[in-house]
């Protein structure tokens, strides 16, 4: 059985794959990364919080110079009922292909296998219904 690890420690793996922030327990902002005190109030009070796995393209850029294995689309996806996250859009390489406000959902992908033979889970976006 090969062992699979999240790629970054906010994405959670199992069935259901989803994204894990930590909201300021005061004013319910929303981080991704570990943070001592809320920049947005000042509080430092945390908790984990799932969040939804579908949400609406904000913006996006096609990526095409010097990417070893581009072309790729780096974009930036806000979650139903919070959450802003940067991931690349999954499939999607043409400005053809691409709406603005599309609706996407969360998807992973195998991003590398280390020595240990363990595989690293990372996460993008695809385009809902395309
Ligand atoms: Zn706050």
């Amino acid at each position: 059985m090969t062992q699979t690890i999240p790629a970054v420690d906010y994405l959670v793996l199992g069935d259901q794959p989803h994204l894990v922030a930590n909201a300021c327990v005061q004013c319910g902002a929303l981080y991704f990364d570990r943070r001592n005190a809320c920049a947005k109030c000042f509080a430092t009070d945390f908790e984990s919080r799932p969040l939804a796995t579908e949400g609406v393209l904000r913006a996006y850029t096609i990526v095409q110079r010097g990417a070893k294995n581009g072309p790729f689309t780096s974009a930036v996806v806000e979650l139903t009922g919070g959450g802003v996250v940067k991931a690349n859009l999954l499939g999607v390489t043409e400005a053809d292909g691409i709406r603005p406000e599309m609706k996407v959902r969360l998807a992973t992908f195998e991003a590398g296998t280390d020595d240990d033979g363990t595989v690293a889970v990372a996460f993008g976006f695809e385009p809902i219904g395309a």
